[in-house]
């Protein structure tokens, strides 16, 4: 709930819901990544696209919760889930040098992690960064745009 004038915000739990994709190029980067921080990813609610999900529990046996393959919605249903607040931060290895069937949910996945201001890795530098801070066993408060006065907007006279 917010009183008039108050910033909106939404409250990140110290166990969170992290998720994770890896184009396929990308796949063995994440993969390692997960190896080297499992202490730290098992303490928290793990979600991934189809490939990347049963990836990391065969290979770490991590608990995951696997959506579809990105190509086949998964990057959409993601998004989805930031949208209703249901994901905290997202790690998205992306291949930044082959174009993907999916372009277009990826955009849409990236574009709705902004709007809902959550903590995005999209490389394994800041992976590390993100993964490193104090605030991943932490209560965050993550504050919001507040979207009122354009929920409220007059529809556009056509
Ligand atoms: P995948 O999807 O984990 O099913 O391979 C990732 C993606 O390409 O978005």
């Amino acid at each position: 709930m917010t009183q008039p004038n108050e910033r909106p915000s939404a409250t990140m739990q110290p166990r969170k819901t992290i998720a994770l994709v890896a184009h396929d190029n990308k796949k063995d980067d994440l993969l390692e990544w997960a190896d080297h921080n499992q202490a730290v990813l098992r303490q928290h609610h793990l979600c991934a696209t189809g490939t990347t999900g049963r990836m990391l529990a065969d290979k770490l046996g991590l608990d995951v919760t696997r959506l579809q393959s990105g190509p086949l919605g998964g990057d959409l249903q993601l998004g989805a889930m930031i949208a209703n607040r249901e994901i905290d931060m997202l790690f998205f290895f992306f291949d930044p040098l082959e174009a993907q069937p999916h372009d277009p949910d990826i955009r849409a996945l990236l574009r709705i992690a902004a709007v809902w201001n959550i903590p995005v890795a999209t490389n394994r530098a800041t992976a590390d960064f993100l993964v490193s801070s104090p605030l991943m066993s932490a209560a965050y408060e993550r504050l919001l745009t507040d979207y009122h006065d354009y929920r409220t907007r007059l529809e556009p006279k056509i």
